[in-house]
């Protein structure tokens, strides 16, 4: 195996690391939340998404010839998610949950930039399609996360200021 390839699947195995983290915060979110539909059937939305890239970025890796890591090698690397997270129990957990949302999916953005130019680097044009239809996803998740943060707001800032109504989530 060349080195460019061997830089591909441990990169490869990072992302499948990533997505499974993604899911287990994005279900931890929406199993939450009860009085922000439009937020809740996005994440919904991107579960589904998230499931589907794990299983995509899987079959690059076999196919290069290597097993996925377990989501406890990545532990470490994205230990610093956890504290956005830590968050669910904040009296504002749905404007922190949005925000810390964005912030993960600009990593995942971050993280198949670089894939598809280390599949470029390794001829691995398989790889580098399926890591250009991930990168799309993840980009309309941060655009609408974005886009929605200014609503979400709005909407917990009412909900705050009326007695008898639950804003946090
Ligand atoms: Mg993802
Ligand atoms: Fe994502």
């Amino acid at each position: 195996m060349t080195a460019r390839t061997e830089h591909l699947l441990d990169w490869l195995r990072d992302a499948h690391a990533m997505e499974q983290q993604a899911e287990s915060m994005l279900k931890a979110q929406s199993s939450r939340l009860q009085h922000y539909p439009d937020l809740k059937a996005r994440i919904e939305q991107h579960i589904d998404e998230t499931r589907e890239q794990q299983r995509l970025v899987d079959e690059c890796i076999s196919r290069l010839g290597g097993a996925p890591s377990s989501l406890k090698d990545m532990a470490g690397k994205i230990a610093a998610f956890g504290q956005a997270l830590g968050g669910a129990m904040m009296t504002d957990e749905v404007v922190k949950g949005a925000m810390a949302g964005y912030v993960f999916e600009n990593v995942e953005i971050a993280t198949y930039t670089v894939l598809i130019e280390a599949a470029k680097a390794a001829s691995d044009a398989q790889t580098e399609q399926v890591c250009r239809g991930i990168l799309e996803q993840e980009k309309a998740m941060a655009a609408w996360l974005l886009d929605n943060l200014p609503a979400v707001t709005h909407a917990f800032l009412e909900r705050s200021a009326t007695p008898g109504e639950t804003a946090k989530r």
